[in-house]
């Protein structure tokens, strides 16, 4: 069994109760790596107290309550003393007895600089730099006593830290998605604070066409900073828009990343401040989510079937049955688009998978296109320059130019 190493490694490296303990973490529950260690230890003692009665003194026996008197063991440095040896303590192999005698002094810090951030949080999250010799250490114990019940200091330190703080301040430790952040360095005593990110899933609707050019982008993100007392905010969308396009029906998704919120809102509370009807962006479904939240929603975008109309005109007269005919053709159609990234050429293939268009008058026409999220659309109608393949304009034979494009429906 491992805890009988434990004997053996005292023999070689003094530990102070806190890092024998850890060495055995995974044994006893309940009982914290201190109380563990120090158990040990008058474990470790009781044994050789017995073999001593049993057997008479000898010289193993004397190194080995010699061990644990130099660890810092109060027991053993009695027993020898009995025997008229005296021995005083030498500081702990890995710790050097400076680390865990500083925690209270630390969570006080650490407390009273997050309480001097200023700002709205129920849960924190605290970490540690511990220099690189004390890990090294720490580490060349376990892999030469061959021990797996061990756990790292940092997370003792972390956990210890943690309960401190959480005690003064009243708030709980979260190691998941917390309000702020701290970390000590434990070399230094300098502490680093972050306050953490908000961050909201809604969808946004642009519900007015552009207007002599003017984009359509003004987002109610002066009330999302007023509302946080935040020093800014992020919109991070799943996909982007085709420049001038409505975005209609149920909207697309997108993560407002609030910085540096001042207060922690009650969603139900913000909702009715976002939905304003003023604003050429028109926001709602909201609800908090994980930071991760931002890189699905753009990684999903070739998983969204978005429905968009364009309304187009064409270089020349086209029939209703032309048009009518681009249905059958297009029906689960792979397009391949090509985009010029200096001097490499990139692919993109997407899916069309139905297409409507019809004749409105003269040269003017209309398309509905059910397609995959990362289709170039606009490219997709005119042909982008031949390098869509197959385009509408391609299909068709004749020019045909975008004037409107509307997002009907985004399917995420
Ligand atoms: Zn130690």
């Amino acid at each position: 069994m491992s805890i009988e190493k434990a004997m053996e490694i005292l023999r070689k490296y003094p530990l102070c109760d806190h890092c024998l303990g850890r060495l055995f973490a995974r044994l006893g529950t309940g009982l914290s790596n201190e109380e563990r260690g120090r158990s040990i230890k008058n474990y470790l003692l009781m044994r050789v107290h017995e073999k001593i009665i049993s057997e008479g003194l000898s010289d193993e026996s004397v190194n080995d309550v010699r061990a644990l008197a130099l660890s810092g063991h109060e027991p053993s440095i009695k027993f020898l003393r009995n025997l008229s040896i005296e021995i005083s303590s030498v500081p702990c192999y890995v710790c050097g007895n400076s680390i865990f005698n500083r925690l209270d002094e630390w969570s006080r810090n650490i407390a009273e600089s997050l309480r001097s951030l200023g700002v709205e949080y129920r849960s924190f999250r605290l970490g540690s730099r511990v220099p690189i010799d004390v890990l090294r250490k720490e580490l060349n114990i376990t892999t030469e006593f061959n021990i797996s019940s061990s756990e790292s200091i940092k997370r003792e330190l972390n956990r210890e830290l943690g309960k401190r703080v959480s005690s003064i301040l009243g708030i709980q430790f979260s190691r998941e998605e917390p309000d702020v952040e701290t970390i000590i360095d434990i070399t230094t005593g300098t502490i680093t604070t972050q306050v953490m990110p908000i961050y909201i899933f809604t969808r946004y609707r642009k519900v007015h066409r552009v207007v002599n050019g003017k984009e359509n982008t003004r987002w109610p993100i002066d009330r999302v900073v007023q509302a946080y007392s935040a020093q800014g905010a992020i919109i991070h969308t799943g996909g982007d828009d085709p420049s001038g396009a409505r975005v209609l029906g149920n909207g697309r998704p997108a993560v407002i990343q609030v910085i540096r919120p001042g207060k922690r809102l009650d969603i139900k509370d913000v909702s009715p401040l976002l939905m304003d009807p003023s604003y050429d962006v028109l926001l709602e479904e909201f609800s908090y989510v994980k930071s991760s939240a931002i890189t699905r929603v753009r990684a999903r975008v070739r998983d969204y079937v978005i429905t968009y109309r364009v309304l187009a005109i064409a270089d020349d007269h086209v029939t209703n049955e032309t048009m009518m005919s681009l249905h059958d053709y297009f029906r689960n159609r792979q397009v391949v688009q090509r985009f010029k990234h200096g001097h490499r050429v990139r692919r993109r293939v997407s899916m069309v998978y139905e297409l409507y268009g019809r004749v409105i008058r003269g040269r003017l026409v209309e398309f509905l296109i059910k397609c995959q999220g990362n289709l170039y659309i606009r490219g997709f109608v005119h042909g982008g320059f031949g390098d869509v393949e197959p385009s509408i304009a391609g299909v068709l034979g004749i020019g045909i130019r975008p004037l409107e494009i509307d997002i009907l429906n985004v399917t995420d």
